[in-house]
């Protein structure tokens, strides 16, 4: 038997941060299928590990997580034309908008 060395065994140690599709509809409030079609449409990238399906942390948090440009809070999207955090951000911002012709 002659040991050739310098030969390991690599674990997946780089997917510390990936989280099951379950995990990820659990951490962001959003349906397992909301997930899937987000994988679907290309928004988001799925790694295959195990015969599970993984998906990065960080990949989700830049589809996922806005910043909010009224208030500058964090903000899981419910959909992908979400921009404010919240309803009263999203009338503030409608109504700082100059509109109209004023007197
Ligand atoms: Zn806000």
């Amino acid at each position: 038997m002659v040991d050739k060395g310098g030969f390991y065994e690599v674990k997946p140690s780089t997917m510390n941060n990936a989280l099951t599709i379950k995990q990820a509809a659990e951490l962001y409030e959003l349906s397992v299928s909301g997930i899937y079609n987000l994988i679907k449409a290309g928004k988001l990238v799925a790694l295959h590990q195990d015969g599970e399906t993984l998906l990065s942390q960080s990949a989700l948090e830049s589809v996922l997580v806005g910043v909010c440009p009224v208030c500058g809070e964090r903000f899981t999207k419910g959909n992908q034309r979400q921009r404010f955090c919240s309803q009263s951000c999203r009338q503030k911002a409608n109504r700082s908008k100059p509109k109209g012709a004023s007197r």
